[in-house]
């Protein structure tokens, strides 16, 4: 038995944001703690907003997250099979078309909804014979066509809201081919994850609605049903959605104002679900605990500040392997390891190899004391005890404790009054520029 077969779908209409790629994620984690596949498919057969360089954005931001398709499709590469798909459903009494213009639509919707019936259309274009048909269409009509939903009540199980049903007795028939002759997403969606053999249909709550049509068009095509993940929508603090702000939370923003990807990863991850978020260190540990089963149902609260204190915790942990190639070469492991503690964006950690090799304008807040400090400098090879040693005799020998002792000599070694711990970062500056520093020369 192979592994389940998923696909992420995004429209290349704009940038991908926090709220649609928790779907890739998932998709991406549950076929790799499956053994499965993962597509990338992109829907793009709305050709006036689908552009080139937004399916660029899309591949370079699933890439930087770290989620890599097994294979890439375009819609509009499949158009043949969906006039296929389309004319089996014709053949099959499923499709049927319809001549009603906008506005004859909405002057029926207004109507039901003033005698305070639910706005259903009526299929009044079933009643309507093919001579009929022609007719319209020799006035120059060309019909869009509409599935014939069964009369039923539609159920599946999905993997995180539980058993659902939708019934499609109260709804219309939906659009499945506009007059231009153009596909809609409802469709083409379900002729794709029929020919890719899609087991797992996982996407935002937003589609549940969707599902019951769809489940109708797989049995009338004569497919296998998937199953269906349908995940609640991220809020922000508010309650609100955050479409409002998809622009500031897109994936290409977060990069650029240097939030680590492991950590989009992490709390779109876990966020709203029974597993603490928590910074990882790589891709693995969330796929070893991705379960449909811990996603709650209520919607998950998005918070950015949230990110961005998982995004700076992450560099926290992070081995110098992890970083290298995204490091300047004047940060080596030494000096890695002295900062990341203190770091909040990994940019920062250049700033501090800037501390380190100098040259800093030392700041000077006692210079008697700080040229005493100088001389009881002691003899190199330095390492990791050398500030304690060379504090502590400072202590005994001036009596000063605390800040008192420690402020003056960071200020004049760094230059700045707060920073990673000295005694990681004495040994890095070393004897000599240590000792200008402390007679205030620049260093
Ligand atoms: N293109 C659709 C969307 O972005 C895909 C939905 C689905 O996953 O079925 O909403």
């Amino acid at each position: 038995m192979s592994g389940p077969r998923v696909r992420f779908a995004p429209s290349p209409t704009g940038l991908l944001h926090v709220g649609n790629i928790r779907a890739a994620l998932f998709n991406w984690l549950y076929a790799r703690r499956h053994g499965g596949r993962f597509v990338l498919r992109l829907d793009d057969t709305d050709r006036q907003r689908s552009k080139p360089e937004y399916e660029a954005a899309i591949e370079r931001d699933l890439a930087w997250l770290g989620l890599a398709w097994d294979a890439r499709e375009r819609q509009s590469d499949r158009l043949a099979h969906y006039d296929e798909a389309r004319d089996r459903l014709i053949a099959a009494g499923r499709l049927y078309p319809c001549y009603e213009t906008p506005e004859e639509l909405e002057f029926k919707r207004k109507r039901l909804l003033a005698q305070g019936r639910p706005p259903v259309y009526d299929r009044a274009a079933l009643r309507l014979d093919e001579a009929a048909g022609r007719k319209l269409e020799g006035e120059g009509r060309h019909p869009h066509w509409r599935f014939r939903l069964a009369s039923e009540a539609v159920r599946w199980d999905d993997l995180v809201r539980g058993p659902q049903h939708v019934d499609e007795a109260s709804q219309s028939d939906p659009v499945l081919v506009r007059a231009d002759g153009s596909y809609l997403y409802s469709f083409t969606s379900v002729v794709d994850d029929i020919a890719f053999a899609i087991t797992h249909v996982i996407r935002g709550e937003d589609h549940v609605t969707n599902t019951g049509a769809q489940i109708q068009m797989f049995r009338a095509l004569d497919a296998a049903v998937p199953a269906f993940a349908h995940l609640p929508l991220l809020v922000d603090a508010s309650g609100g959605g955050l479409s409002k702000r998809a622009g500031s939370l897109s994936i290409a923003d977060l990069r650029e104002r240097g939030i680590e990807a492991l950590a989009i990863d992490a709390l779109l991850a876990r966020l709203g679900t029974a597993d603490p978020v928590e910074p990882v260190a790589s891709l693995d540990a969330l796929v070893a605990t991705v379960d449909f089963a811990r996603v709650g149902r209520a919607a998950a609260r998005f918070s950015e500040e949230e990110l961005r204190q998982l995004s700076a915790r992450t560099l926290h942990m992070l081995p110098y392997e992890a970083v290298r190639d995204r490091l300047d070469g004047s940060v080596d492991e030494a000096l890695w390891l002295a900062v990341r503690g203190n770091l909040a964006t990994l940019a920062d950690a250049s700033v501090w190899a800037e501390v380190v090799h100098g040259p800093i304008a030392p700041a000077i807040e006692d210079a008697p004391f700080l040229r005493e400090a100088a001389k009881a400098l002691p003899v190199e090879p330095w390492g990791e005890g050398t500030w304690k040693i060379w504090t502590g005799a400072l202590s005994a020998a001036s009596g000063r404790k605390g800040r008192a002792l420690f402020h003056p000599l960071r200020l004049a070694l760094t230059g700045r009054d707060t920073g990673p711990e000295m005694a990681r970062l004495l040994p890095l500056i070393g004897r000599a520029r240590a000792a200008a520093r402390l007679l205030g020369q620049a260093a």
